[in-house]
């Protein structure tokens, strides 16, 4: 029998590992994702944003997602789906998982809308993952410039009233390549609290990126120009991950910047290519060797399958 998700999901909570979620929006980007979950025999999340199927333009991104998903343990989910239409329709394309972000809704209607979505979903045995909280920065059409965290609370009741199968909580990561400017830091302790409410409950973290200064440097040694910045410490991510119920943790950012480091270089050292497979071939290669690196570092590891 094909294990679904769901599977997946208790079985991180229980072994203490997480699924990672990597956003794909080209081919060469999910084709580096695919390769390195097989390699590893790990089971991966492929996500798409609202902004990424636009993007690949509907029909190629399913069909794409679909041969993907041919292999054993890739699943896809809609990233930040802003409505019920949307999640209604990825839910109709066959998508295991959607995630319907009412987090910058007023409580009740986040409750609303997302309640909405999961009695829909359930119905054809397709997973919800709700959001509770405000994580800042900007990432496709996603973007905020303050942070709410997570109130625990809040977040039982929203779980109670709403029946998700996953949330996202805003412990303290954010949204892009810029996430702080001061301390580096989680809040373990809004984290623990959470967990007291909602006791062996899947959580997700957003804005999870690690951002690594050596990719910085590249990207701007070939003529790229980011401001040095700092993104999550892979220690707190491994915490989080080990010693909590964070069971999946999305990673956008760090597969941007890979893919950009790979084309920099090549175009900058190859000023006489015209043919685009010169630097796309490598900027996959180096998405996969990313993917791999995460596996090690932080998500399921290898032999789980
Ligand atoms: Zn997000």
């Amino acid at each position: 029998m094909k294990k679904d998700l769901k599977f997946y999901l208790n079985k991180a909570i229980k072994e203490g590992f997480c699924l990672g979620a990597l956003n794909f929006s080209n081919m060469e980007c999910l084709q580096g994702i695919v390769e390195g979950a097989k390699e590893m025999n790990s089971p991966i999340i492929i996500s798409v944003s609202e902004g990424a199927l636009k993007y690949m333009q509907e029909d190629y991104c399913i069909s794409l997602a679909n041969v993907a998903r041919k292999n054993k343990g890739i699943f896809l989910h809609l990233d930040h789906g802003k409505s019920y239409e949307i999640c209604k329709k990825c839910i109709d394309l066959g998508f295991d998982s959607v995630m319907i972000d009412g987090s910058s809704l007023p409580f009740q209607d986040n409750i609303k809308i997302t309640k909405k979505v999961v009695n829909y979903a359930h119905k054809k045995g397709v997973l919800v993952e709700g959001e509770l909280g405000q994580l800042m920065g900007i990432e496709d059409e996603v973007s905020s410039q303050t942070s709410h965290y997570t109130d625990p609370d809040k977040a039982k009741e929203f779980v109670d009233k709403t029946g998700v199968d996953t949330l996202a909580i805003a412990i303290g990561t954010s949204h892009g390549a810029y996430k702080y400017s001061g301390e580096k830091t989680l809040h373990f302790d809004i984290l623990k609290e959470i967990e007291k409410l909602l006791p062996n409950f899947p959580l997700v973290l957003h804005g999870a990126s690690t951002v690594d200064q050596s990719v910085i440097e590249k990207i701007n040694e070939y003529g790229g120009e980011l401001k040095s910045t700092n993104g999550i410490p892979k220690n707190l991510l491994k915490k989080a991950v080990k010693q909590h119920n964070i069971v999946k943790i999305n990673t956008d950012t760090d597969l941007r910047l890979a893919t950009t480091m790979k084309v920099r270089e090549v175009l900058i050292n190859n000023s006489q290519t015209i043919d685009p497979r010169d630097y796309l071939k490598p900027a996959r290669e180096e998405i996969k060797a990313t993917t791999i690196r995460k596996i090690k570092e932080l998500f399921y590891s290898s032999n789980k399958l």
